[in-house]
């Protein structure tokens, strides 16, 4: 019944690790969940209210497919403000989030069989979106030992006459990593070189805790040009629920990126893109707030690892994830309830700590790599300590 790309499609793994968690909640199991990526926090009250001024001004109705002419010049304004860069509001497009806005440019931009090379480890939706088109994403791997930047010299490696397009995220999902303004101008170059498009996807900027944040479409006109930044309100202003996510770049691109949009949502919610004019054009200063309490969090929860028997890992410089390496734990046994268990793999790691610590992380295996597994700390602290405490306890019992 179904078409032949389903066959390759692996649903979200962060999201089903997410309903999972509630799954068990339900049922009245106490499970501590550092699965999905998304602030604990609500949205700021003066976000909400222009929600509901908006409901009360009517702004009930279609909107222009791309956003409301006052979001997309909300959004040139925080580019300049944010990035120093230049936008016309006909280079900006709004969408249902920024994952929907990355799917309009798969559509837009890849035909069967072109290549995306994605630094890997990398977020889950990448190369399942590529594949969804008949692209073909090629993990091109970052190392530990540099805590997980780009690696230029392994990308150029990777290019192939069918190469399109390599994907950024910086600050990173999973790892944390920033990456290093070398390692951004080197990526420039190269896409200069062989005539690759990059997209930056930038939804954790303001989430940066060591290091600046820098977009690599800053870095010169040239790249800025073939460059399509992607940014979303979900995590810098807490509205994961509003499905608010944004790009710029070419005219052309966007453009077309926008007739796609119209044939298959039409415009994202008009409710939702006034909230977004107030998140965007208000004043900023809870978004600094909320980062520093991640931050001090980021502290505990790497602390708390790092003195877990077997488990070791890098400190993450953004974002609101850990991805602790895991592999040393791989050969010890476990009585799960199907009789003992070895750990294999970051599979086997997840179900152990599901089982017998009540706490729910996602397997690093679907962000390409098996070593290592993927914490959110978007979590109240008195969570995260009772999670440590508790992944202590589970391993203390292994054989
Ligand atoms: N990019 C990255 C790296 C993400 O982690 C996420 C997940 N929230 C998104 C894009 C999409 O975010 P949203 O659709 O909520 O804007
Ligand atoms: N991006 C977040 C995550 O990686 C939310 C879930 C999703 O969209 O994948 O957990």
């Amino acid at each position: 019944m179904l078409a032949d790309r389903l066959k390759t499609l692996a649903p979200s793994s962060t999201l089903a690790v997410q309903a999972k968690a509630r799954e068990l909640r339900r049922r009245g199991i106490d499970v501590i969940s550092f699965g999905a990526g998304e602030p604990d926090f609500d949205t700021p009250e003066r976000i909400k209210n222009a929600a509901i001024q908006a409901m009360r001004r009517g702004h009930t109705k279609y909107t222009e497919v791309g956003g409301v002419p006052e979001l997309r010049a909300a959004v040139c304004a925080k580019l300049k403000r944010d990035n120093g860069l230049t936008y016309e509001p006909a280079e900006v497009l709004v969408s249902c989030g920024a994952k929907h806005t990355l799917f309009n440019m798969a559509v837009a931009l890849l035909d069967p069989g072109d290549e995306v090379l994605v630094p890997s480890p990398y977020w889950v939706s990448y190369p399942e979106q590529a594949r969804l088109v008949g692209a073909v994403p090629v993990p091109v791997p970052t190392s530990e030992a540099t805590g997980f930047d780009l690696d230029p010299a392994r990308l150029r490696a990777a290019v192939t006459p069918r190469t399109k397009v390599i994907i950024l995220n910086s600050p990173n999902n999973p790892t944390g990593a920033v990456f290093s303004p070398a390692s951004l101008a080197a990526v420039a170059e190269l896409a200069l070189e062989r005539d690759l498009f990059v997209v930056s996807d930038e939804c954790y900027e303001s989430l940066t805790f060591d290091g600046r944040h820098a977009s690599i479409a800053a870095l010169g006109p040239e790249i800025k040009a073939r460059t399509l930044v992607v940014n979303t309100c979900s995590k810098s202003y807490a509205m994961t629920g509003w499905r608010i996510g944004f790009a710029a770049g070419p005219r052309e691109l966007i453009a077309a990126m926008t007739d796609v949009q119209s044939q298959v949502t039409s415009n994202p919610s008009s409710v939702a893109q006034w909230a977004a004019v107030e998140a965007l054009g208000g004043p900023q200063d809870e978004v600094a707030r909320m980062a520093a309490e991640f931050d001090r969090r980021r502290r505990l929860i790497v602390q708390g690892l790092t003195a877990l028997p077997g488990v070791s890992c890098v400190t993450p410089k953004g974002a609101f994830y850990v991805f602790p390496n895991v592999s040393r734990l791989f050969g010890r046994t476990w009585p799960a309830a199907g009789g003992p268990a070895t750990l294999k793999s970051s599979l086997d790691v997840t179900a152990f700590f599901l089982e017998e610590a009540r706490v729910a992380v996602v397997p690093g295996l679907d962000f390409g790599s098996d070593d290592h597994v993927r914490l959110s700390y978007a979590t109240s602290d008195a969570l995260i300590t009772e999670g440590l405490a508790r992944m202590a306890a589970a391993l203390e019992r292994l054989a």
